[in-house]
């Protein structure tokens, strides 16, 4: 078994959205632990509830029953202010769409959750420009998002969800818009940097050819987390 420390445990989530009369019932009990650096797929068809879970892994959405527990902190009993600062420091997001701001530099971008954080701006701009060098734009620094390609945008991305040294990084579907082998590279980052700076990854996809490359990879199904079969 796993004996890395805990970075995050999700016991007995569940998730109903309503509206007027009608109630969706999306997550009927999740349970899942995610180790310190591992890296952990989460497959299932569109609809099964995989992004609404992310979303309230990453306090982007409240859970209608159970808790959420990083690094031994309970998610959904902390202050508004207290969750805003675990979601810039703790936690890292990439999504399907890059959601980069558009009128800032690759640099700035980057840099962007270490100058909310209010660190210092010198040394924010030499991380993210050392960040993106790692993820092969250091000749990209001053491009605007416009001015990069979709697999450039993803890498910009990954490096804004690392600035901050996030103990989790959540990725939904990050390689969704990207052509195969964008995407194939994107994948490699997201290992490759998961193992060196021991972040541990939580990645949404429908591509099973690509979640079989991660540690471990879980199904949504029925509204919870079932096994994958090993096929290694
Ligand atoms: P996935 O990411 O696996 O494709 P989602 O988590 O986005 O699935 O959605 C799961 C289900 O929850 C879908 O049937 C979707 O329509 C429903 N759903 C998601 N968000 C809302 C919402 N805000 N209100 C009502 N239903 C929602
Ligand atoms: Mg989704």
């Amino acid at each position: 078994m796993n004996k890395q420390p805990v970075v995050l445990e999700v016991n007995k989530v569940t998730k109903q959205f309503h509206d007027g009369e009608t109630t969706t019932k999306v997550l009927s009990s999740v349970d899942l632990t995610v180790y310190q650096g591992e890296q952990l797929a989460i497959v299932g068809t569109s609809g099964s509830g995989k992004s609404t879970l992310l979303h309230i892994m990453g306090t982007l959405d409240v859970p209608t029953s159970g808790t959420v527990m990083l690094d031994g902190e309970d998610l959904y009993q902390l202050s508004a202010a207290r969750q805003a600062e675990v979601r810039n420091k703790d936690l890292g997001f990439i999504y399907q769409f890059h959601h980069l701001l558009p009128e800032f530099s690759a640099l700035e971008n980057v840099a962007m959750p270490a100058f909310i954080q209010g660190r210092d701006k010198k040394q924010s701009l030499a991380e993210a420009s050392a960040l993106l060098e790692r993820v092969g734009l250091g000749h990209r620094l001053e491009h605007i998002p416009a001015q990069l390609s979709g697999g450039e945008r993803q890498r910009v991305a990954i490096a804004r969800a690392l600035i901050n040294k996030p103990k989790l990084v959540l990725a939904d579907e990050p390689t969704g818009n990207l052509d195969a082998s964008s995407g194939d590279s994107v994948y490699e980052l997201i290992r490759e940097l998961a193992q060196q700076l021991g972040t541990a990854f939580v990645v949404v996809t429908h591509d099973y050819k690509l979640a079989a490359k991660m540690d471990r990879q879980l199904t949504m199904k029925d509204g919870v987390l079932q096994q994958v079969a090993e096929e290694k």
